[in-house]
């Protein structure tokens, strides 16, 4: 029997005269990432999306290769794999009647249900649950109903050109369409908090870009390669991320040589920022993004965040600002990169600390402790420093030579 998968989402069900935008969006991530799994049809109907195989090449393993691709697309909340069967009873209990022992498989329990989509089908919701269970009993007597905790749904779906009959579903990645807010770039470090910074905007529709700043020689090879791997794993959900590597070693060397001490932590940050607006502005992205969570660093305090964001010119996500480090790092697993940010390699902000940074800093001493330097040359160098990588679902996307746009 045919098989399809069903893709259900959520929030965009609410969207208005715009759905078909996001609906569109979701069709389109879908259609780039099944590219490379086999040949699918893939539309939208009555706030579903359907994914059909094309040839009978596409095997089992196939679709549930299809599910984990879908899995991952933002937007979607349930993925169905569901047998598609004529919109005729006779041809559903029959159908039924034959993928029973397969759909309550490992199961003792159960439940029918039913959903009519297309309200000119004779029989109603409740007359088809109830056509469900029996004909699940008549071929697995052994199962018992349940209706309240079932181990297993079996679902009859009604809808536009068929019925489809499924059981149970893969929790999809939720959110909305990746692309449909707008981009952002995310400062990117190697730690643990920024990839999921970057997973929660992307979940929330924001196309991904994000800048690295390194201090070469203070810091190495393998900690960029580390980043790297951080953003080819966060691609994996975001689907494609361009990563801009900056060159931070003359502003903290000339920091070092000519500014307080206390203030170090905080005038490379705002260094960090205003660059990273540059950056931004040149790629086009409206929003920055950062790994912050209120008072886990003295870097992180309202007084010290204020400061870093009086040199911005666009809003700063922090969306991890309420999170408690414990599910910062449960999510980090969920997306895949803890094991990748804990590997111990250093970062620009932790060569030169200092010994007291100031969590109370005041914006005159920040602002006279900058007037030391020129700034705004040492910022061009960091600009004209960026070497830029692609990724794209999972994997880097070769570079044209003279680091040209990809
Ligand atoms: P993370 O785990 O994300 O590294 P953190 O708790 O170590 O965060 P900080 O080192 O104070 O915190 O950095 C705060 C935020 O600043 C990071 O989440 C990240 O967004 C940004 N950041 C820090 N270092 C860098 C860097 N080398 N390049 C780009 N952005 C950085
Ligand atoms: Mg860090």
């Amino acid at each position: 029997m045919k098989e399809i998968l069903l893709c259900k989402y959520g929030e965009v069900v609410l969207k208005g005269l715009n759905k078909s935008y996001f609906e569109n969006l979701m069709v389109h991530e879908l259609t780039a990432r099944l590219a490379k799994v086999g040949d699918f049809a893939i539309r939208h109907a009555q706030s579903t999306i359907y994914v059909e195989p094309q040839d009978e090449f596409i095997t089992s393993a196939d679709m549930d290769l299809a599910v984990e691709e879908a899995a991952h697309v933002f937007g979607i909340v349930m993925i169905h794999r569901a047998y598609v069967v004529e919109k005729d009873m006779d041809a559903i209990r029959a159908a039924l009647r034959e993928l029973a022992p397969t759909l309550v498989a490992g199961a003792k329990t159960f439940k029918g249900d039913a959903k009519r989509s297309d309200k000119r089908f004779p029989l109603n919701s409740m007359d088809l649950m109830a056509e469900v269970g029996a004909a699940v009993l008549e071929s697995c007597p052994y199962m018992k109903v349940d209706v309240k905790h079932p181990d297993v749904t079996v679902r009859v779906e009604i809808r536009d050109t068929n019925a489809y009959i499924h059981a149970g579903g893969v929790k999809g990645a939720g959110g909305l369409p990746t692309g449909s807010s707008g981009h952002a770039m995310l400062l990117l470090s190697g730690g643990i908090d920024s990839p999921v910074a970057g997973y929660m905007m992307a979940k929330r529709g924001a196309g991904m870009e994000a800048v690295h700043f390194e201090s070469f020689p203070y810091t190495s090879e393998r900690a960029r390669e580390k980043v790297l791997e951080l953003a080819r794993l966060v691609s994996v959900w975001c689907g494609k991320i361009k990563v801009h590597v900056a060159s931070l070693t003359h502003v903290q060397e000339e920091l070092k040589r000519a500014c307080n001490e206390e203030y170090f932590t905080l005038l490379l940050r705002r260094c960090m920022m205003r660059s990273a607006s540059r950056i931004a502005k040149e790629h086009a992205c409206l929003a920055l993004v950062t790994g912050e969570s209120l008072g886990q660093v003295a870097s992180q305090t309202m007084h010290a965040l204020s400061v870093t964001d009086a040199v911005v010119d666009r809003p700063v996500f922090r969306p991890c600002i309420g999170m408690d480090k414990e599910e910062i790092v449960a999510l980090a697993r969920h997306i895949g990169t803890f094991e990748t940010s804990i590997l111990p390699y250093e970062d620009c902000c932790t060569v030169f600390t200092p010994r007291h940074p100031k969590t109370k800093p005041e914006m005159e001493k920040v602002e006279a402790e900058e007037a030391k330097l020129d700034l705004a040359a040492l910022e061009d160098e960091v600009v004209a420093s960026v070497h830029t990588y692609v990724f794209k679902y999972g994997e880097m996307v070769p570079q044209r030579p003279m680091n040209e746009e990809a």
